[in-house]
This record gives C-alpha cells, sequence and structure tokens, in this order.
C-alpha cells in the first residue's frame, strides 16, 4: 500500500511539526477566505491570519511575481522599496516610532526587539506573561511559556501571571490593573535584586495567545508607570493584532492606550509571505547598533518589500480594517447570541473573536472546544482553539470576511451546539 502524506510527512520531517485536526487536512488551493482540499472540499477559513487580505490575493501574487522577475537580492544594496514601505508602515504609528529593521519572521523581530532593550538599558532581565508564545529563537522560546526551557527559566527571565477569563487576577477591571501592575513591579524588583537589572516588558497588546481576555482601555497605565519608572522598555508584540485585524485601531496598543517603545511585526504583514520588522525610536536603534552587529540576509529584500507593500495598498483601498470592524462587530453580535449551557463568554474586537466554553462547575471545557472545532472543520470550517486551557474557540479569519460569511459561521455553529453532547 502506498505510503499516505502523514505518514510520508512522519517518516521526513519527525514529529516535531504537528498538524491541526484529527483528521489533518491536506490543503491545495486558495481563494479569498476559501480554501480547497485535494479532495476539492472547500472550506470557509475562520482561522488563519496569516493570509490577511485574501489567500493568494491577485495584486500581491502580482506584486511578488514582477518584482521576483525583475531583482531580489540583500540590504547592503540600495533599494528604493525598503524605504518606500518603511515609510508607509511609521506613518501609522505615532510615538516616534520612526526607524525599523526588516526581517523574516515575527521570532526574528522579537528576538531584535529584546537585544534592543538590552542595548538602550544595559540590564539583562526581561519580563514576559506566564501563558504566551513570541516565537521559537532561543531568545525568545524563553519567553515562550507552553514549554519551560530546559534546566528551567534562566535567571535574567521573570513571568508575570496573563491576565484572565476564567480566573481573574481580581475583582473590578482597575483591581486587576493594579494587581497585574503589581506582579511586574515585583518581578522587577527580583531582577534588581539579582544583579540582573530590567531591561523590558515584552508583551501582546492583545493578549492574543493568552487567550484574549477583554480589558478595557488603560488596563496597562498603571504597568506602563511602573515600567518607566523602573527605566525598562515595553515591546510590543503586534504580530497577532496589528494592521487592523481589530477593526477600531491598526494597532493592538492603540486600542489598548499605551505608547511603546518597540513594536514587532510578522505574520499578515506580506500576506503570507515571509516578512517581520521591528519599529522603534531612533535613539534606541542608535543603542542597538552600538552594541550588537546586525545583518539580515533576506529581511526586507525587493520581493518582501513589494509583497509588504502590495498587502498595505490592498488594505486600504478595499477598506479591510472598516470590513473588520463592521463584519467583527457583526459576528460578535450573532455569536452573543448563541444559547449554549457551557457557553461561558464570547469575546474580542475587529475579526479576532473568541468563544469560552466552560462547565457548569467551573472547570475550562477543553474537549468540548476541542470537539467543535473538529464538528467545525467536517461541517466546511476551520476554526482554532486557544487559552490557557484551550477551551476557547479562536475565530480569526482573513479580513475580507463578509457577512455571509459571519452567518455561515454562526449558523453552522448553532447547530453544532445543538447536536454535540457535554462530556460527561
Ligand atoms: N509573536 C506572537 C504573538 C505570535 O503569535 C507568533 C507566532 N504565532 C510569533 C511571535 C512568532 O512568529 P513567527 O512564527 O513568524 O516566528
Amino acid at each position: 500500500m502506498s505510503e499516505t502524506l502523514i505518514e510520508r510527512r512522519a517518516r521526513l520531517m519527525g514529529p516535531s511539526v504537528p498538524t491541526f485536526h484529527a483528521e489533518p487536512v491536506h490543503l491545495v488551493r486558495g481563494a479569498g477566505v476559501w480554501l480547497w482540499d485535494a479532495e476539492g472540499r472547500r472550506y470557509l477559513d475562520a482561522y488563519n491570519n496569516v493570509p490577511h487580505v485574501g489567500h493568494c490575493h491577485p495584486r500581491v501574487v502580482e506584486a511578488i511575481a514582477r518584482q521576483a522577475a525583475t531583482l531580489n537580492t540583500h540590504t547592503r544594496y540600495l533599494h528604493s522599496a525598503i524605504l518606500d514601505y518603511i515609510e508607509r508602515l511609521t506613518a501609522t504609528l505615532g510615538h516616534g516610532l520612526s526607524q525599523a529593521i526588516m526581517v523574516c519572521t515575527g521570532s526574528e523581530a522579537n528576538d531584535v526587539a529584546l537585544r534592543m532593550a538590552q542595548a538602550a538599558t544595559g540590564a539583562r532581565g526581561l519580563i514576559a506573561t506566564d501563558n504566551t508564545y513570541h516565537g521559537n529563537t532561543a531568545a525568545v522560546s524563553q519567553l515562550s511559556t507552553r514549554r519551560p526551557p530546559i534546566g528551567g527559566y534562566p535567571a535574567h527571565v521573570r513571568l508575570v501571571p496573563a491576565p484572565e477569563s476564567l480566573t481573574p487576577l481580581g475583582g473590578n477591571p482597575e483591581a486587576q490593573a493594579a494587581a497585574f501592575a503589581a506582579n511586574v513591579a515585583r518581578a522587577i524588583a527580583e531582577l534588581e535584586e539579582t544583579g540582573q537589572g530590567f531591561a523590558g516588558f515584552m508583551l501582546c497588546p492583545f493578549f492574543a495567545n493568552e487567550g484574549f481576555p477583554t480589558l478595557p482601555r488603560g488596563f496597562l497605565d498603571p504597568t506602563v508607570a511602573v515600567i518607566r519608572r523602573a527605566g525598562g522598555l515595553i515591546l510590543a508584540d503586534e504580530v497577532q493584532p496589528g494592521f487592523g485585524r481589530l477593526g477600531d485601531a491598526f494597532w493592538g496598543h492603540e486600542l489598548l492606550g499605551f505608547a511603546p517603545d518597540v513594536v514587532t511585526l510578522g505574520k499578515p504583514m506580506a500576506n503570507g509571505h515571509p516578512v517581520g520588522a521591528v519599529v522603534t525610536r531612533p535613539d534606541i536603534m542608535a543603542d542597538f547598533r552600538t552594541a550588537f552587529g546586525y545583518f539580515n540576509t533576506f529581511g526586507g529584500n525587493p520581493v518582501s518589500s513589494a509583497a509588504a507593500l502590495a498587502t498595505l495598498d490592498v488594505l486600504e483601498e478595499e477598506g479591510l480594517v472598516a470590513n473588520a470592524r463592521d463584519v467583527g462587530a457583526h459576528l460578535l453580535s450573532r455569536l452573543r447570541a448563541l444559547r449554549h449551557p457551557l457557553l461561558a463568554e464570547v469575546r474580542g474586537a475587529g475579526l479576532f473573536l473568541g468563544a469560552e466554553f466552560v462547565h457548569p462547575d467551573g472547570s475550562p471545557a477543553t474537549g468540548f472546544a476541542e470537539r467543535l472545532v473538529e464538528g467545525l472543520r467536517l461541517r466546511g470550517i476551520l476554526t482554532g482553539r486557544i487559552g490557557r486551557y484551550m477551551n476557547t474557540l479562536k475565530i480569526r479569519p482573513p479580513l475580507p470576511f463578509s457577512r455571509e460569511n459571519a452567518d455561515l459561521l454562526v449558523e453552522t455553529l448553532d447547530d453544532l451546539l445543538a447536536r454535540t453532547e457535554e462530556p460527561a
């Protein structure tokens, strides 16, 4: 019998790159919010944020093809595309964030950001939340807490409890914000007492990988004050919330209302072409240059810059940020109208929404959420799960997602909820 793709993958790739779904999907084609598998089955993509302006958007494809057929080289030679892009990008950011280094992935961007904080402060100590993911380099994987590093967390890393929906840090939003800041202050004090000093706090301003609990604007204000007093940097990992997904704000830090010192970008930035960036102020960039030599063979090459530019063009011309806001609001209100004994909360912003499932005793309904994701996949809709207990259905589609797409998702989910048994 011939080897299946799953068997071949296991033989050639080993176990380190797992697939999604009980029965992995073999995709062969994509367009807009739709994907097709090898059997010709069509899926509504309600999960993937990388194809930000839609799978295989012709404008982005054409920009990549045109530039690839003209020139591709690295950034030690002059080229205007990278400058055009950085100009457009920094125009969307305030707070003096006017210079950027282009990289190929979010992990790389975060790795550079950590070093920027260390260069700017002369200290080593770094803080992240205790339930997050910032990437896969040796340095950022120490802040990516799904699996503790071998030998435990190094002395210069401190983790603070992530804001949670199920086990809130305590009381009303103001009390939670104060508790979060107090934990950060304690972590800074520990870093200072142990001689590490405090360089920076890396956080996703939407707490996307933490399960994006609902947080009021200003939630981070007390934390920002603590960080400023200690002289550290705020590193905003905008890999997930950035580029307008949240609808009401182009950047996650705008929605929460704070000013980061460094912003890192990736995933949706070039609609699937591997592009990332680190944006900061000239003073921090100068400190980074003094402390570290830096060169990136592929980062910001002419093809990548063309892809990123075309993605921004489509975002603007097709009004996709407004679409994220409008369709997101429609989808949120329809999801909130769903009734099921285990459906505890529907939350999110723009086209980044979650539905959290909890048992009557307050424990997370992880298995139930997993069955929903599988049930939706069998009905031709791709979603995922998120949160500390993976009990929140994650809805994070490409931004051209329409009201009709949203209705199809809600009606399919409603039908599935009526049929999916509560686990014993
Ligand atoms: N930061 C966040 C918040 C992420 O979610 C991810 C990827 N899921 C990364 C960084 C890493 O990005 P990449 O996979 O491009 O290295």
